[in-house]
This record gives structure tokens, sequence and C-alpha cells, in this order.
């Protein structure tokens, strides 16, 4: 089973663990901070100019509890990662109710940020009492301790090497008594399932299809958790579902950010060009099992310009294989262009471009390289 290796800046301290964790450089990890808007993807320097911007240009007319960068659309939610009472906020309402007492603005944020857990009731009423918007907000925030403890559980899973339903269960078992990151457990077992289920081993019952929709169940949770483990897993399955957008807190993973960016690069340009590789001299020291088409396709990636193309024939092999998941079959086939292109093949690079014209992340690339396929042969 392929392991992706990743940079840990945990404090192994706190865990009493004695694996002495190299320091990973920090200037990759100090770049600012951005805060984008959630429609129009304009970029602020703070939480307070994205949320004034979000308000104004973009005008809402019901109650909405904002938390974090969350807009709570639905009348449940699970709040997993710690909240300042500067990040709660109520909008449209002229009044809230917090498990059925009337309360300020203010009181509310405070008394959901000071929470660690607990259920708590909101309503919030628009303007003359017109609209009235109810929400159940369940508050899950991991110990440290409890985070900790379910990252060493999963580091564990790297010394047998091989993951099995079996090894997923006693991960789960193991992590029982870490309460209060449940969440965090079962997002990495859903990814854990998820990844079995796509190369379709160790003992898994879920076809590919089943497994995709646990992956995407991990993501969605492991997203809400601020936790570096959480951002790795969840950047590989944006990785596998072709969504190349969300690298800003991958650094910690070299091989996976220089892909994620090239491929970014390639579906906003159209252009296939080179991008920066992130150099590092320490080595990496922690794990995240990964799938073998997801490793297979790093490895291309990871190989010094022009290794690329004396593996043409398996890349083209793969990009037509049944057993392949549709998004990396598109992956492979537009590292495939990218072959024929750099040797000036335009006509067989607009031939396999013919495949992805329709593809709604690549579909720019296409267009350009068909366009360069005509004018070459005319
Ligand atoms: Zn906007």
């Amino acid at each position: 089973m392929p392991f992706l290796p990743y940079y840990d800046h945990i404090d192994p301290g706190q865990g009493g663990s004695s694996m002495v964790i190299p320091e990973w450089p920090k200037p990759a990890l100090d770049r600012p901070q951005v805060f984008a808007c959630p429609l129009c993807h304009e970029t602020f320097s703070s939480y307070e100019d994205r949320f004034q911007h979000r308000f104004e240009a973009h005008p809402y007319q019901r109650p909405l509890l904002v938390l974090g960068t969350h807009e709570v659309n639905t009348p449940r939610f699970v709040v997993t990662a710690a909240l300042t009472p500067e990040q709660i906020r109520p909008v449209n309402a002229a009044t809230c109710r917090l498990d059925g007492k009337l309360v300020s603005s203010m009181a509310l944020a405070r008394h959901i940020a000071e929470a660690q857990s607990g259920f708590f009731k909101v309503e919030l009423t628009g303007a003359e009492g017109k609209i009235k918007v109810d929400y159940e907000i369940s508050i899950e925030i991991a110990s440290d301790a409890h985070a900790l403890l379910v990252e060493q559980e999963f580091a564990r899973l790297y010394s047998p090497g091989v993951i099995s339903v079996a090894n997923i269960s006693a991960f789960i078992r193991a992590t029982s008594v870490a309460r209060t990151a449940h969440r965090y457990v079962e997002g990495l077992a859903a990814y854990l399932y998820g990844i079995l289920a796509k190369d379709q081993r160790g003992e898994t019952t879920l076809s590919q299809e089943q497994g995709r929709a646990r992956l995407n169940e991990a993501r969605q949770m492991l997203l809400e958790i601020d936790r570096p483990l959480a951002a790795v897993v969840a950047g590989i399955v944006s990785f596998q579902s072709n969504a190349f957008s969300r690298s800003e807190r991958l650094t910690a993973v070299p091989r996976l950010w220089t892909a994620m960016r090239w491929f970014d690069s390639v579906r906003t340009s159209g252009l296939l060009v080179p991008v920066a590789r992130l150099d590092s001299h320490a080595a990496p020291n922690s794990r995240v099992p990964l799938d073998s088409t997801t490793d297979e396709i790093l490895t291309w990636m990871n190989l010094p310009p022009g290794g690329l193309s004396d593996h043409a024939k398996q890349i083209g092999k793969r990009s037509q294989q049944d057993d392949w998941l549709p998004e990396d079959r598109i992956k492979a086939k537009v590292l495939l262009a990218a072959i024929y292109e750099s040797k000036g093949d335009s006509a067989n690079a607009a031939q396999v471009a013919r495949a992805f014209r329709h593809d709604p992340v690549f579909g720019q690339l296409a267009e350009r390289l068909i366009s360069a396929g005509k004018e070459s042969s005319e």
C-alpha cells in the first residue's frame, strides 16, 4: 500500500511521544492568510473586511447565522473548530433566542464561543418578526490530547504497511476513548474505507462508486477540523476529485502541493506550463495511506523535467483503463497531451484533447489544443 509522506509540525512534547520531529521550514507556512468571498471569490486580508463585503456586495434578506466561514443554511450544524465571539454572527436578525431565552447577539456569540461541547437551539427572527429561522448547533471541538491520540493511532497504520477493513476497525476501537475527537475519527475512517474501495483491496465490500461517496464525506468532515493531518487528507480527496484550487494548506505535502498547483494552472490558464517546485532539505516525518492511482499520478509528476515522456505509453494505457475512475483517467489524458505538446506533436495533443473537450475542469485547455492541432495541419 503506498503512503504519501508529509511534514507534521505538531509539537511532540504534549503527547509524551519520544519521536524526534524535525522542524518544517517556516517560510512556506507563513504566507499571509487570505479570506475569500464565498460568492465572487474576491479576497480580503481580514475576516472583518470579507464579512463587510459579503453582505454589502451581495445583499441577503433572511435571518442567517454565520459561524466562522460558514453561512449556516441547514437546520442542524456541527462546530468542530473553536470560534472567537467575533466569528459568531447573526445577520438580519432583529431578535435572537438561545435555548428559548431572548439574548443579545453579543451574548449569543459569547455563549457559543465559550462552549467546548454541547448542544444549543438558536432562533433568529427578522425585522417585524416576519421570518423565523431555527438552528440546532452541536459543538464538538476535539481537545488537543484527544486529537493527538487519534493522530498517533493513525500513524500506527504505517507499521503493518497494509491497510484492511480489520486495521480500520482496530483504529476506530483504539480511538474510542478520544470522545471529543469523534468526528475526526469518523472523517479519517471514511477516507480509509474510501481508498480501499477505490483500489478494490483490503477485503472491502464497497464498490468504487460507494468508495467515492465515502471519500467525499471524509473531505467534508476533515475540512472542518483544524489539524495538519485533516488538511492533508482533505487535500488528497480534492486532488482525487479534480478540485485543484484549494492548495493553501498543503505546503506540508510537497508532492501533492506541486501537482495541485500544476493542474490548477492548467485549468485556469489553459496552458501547459511548468510550476515552481517546493524544495525542502528536511525529511518528511509522517505518512498518509494513499490509493494506488493517486500514488502513480503523483509519481509521474515528481519526475525530473523530461522524465515524464518516458512514461507516455503507460500514461496512455492508464487513461483508457476501466478500473481507473473518470477523474483520474482525465488527469492521465491531460498529462499525455502535455507530453505530446512538449514534443511539438500538436496533432496527437489535439487527438487526446478531444476526449476531455467537455470536461468542466479542463475544457479550456482542450479547446486550445484542438485549435492548435487544426492550425498545424493547415
Ligand atoms: Zn463577493
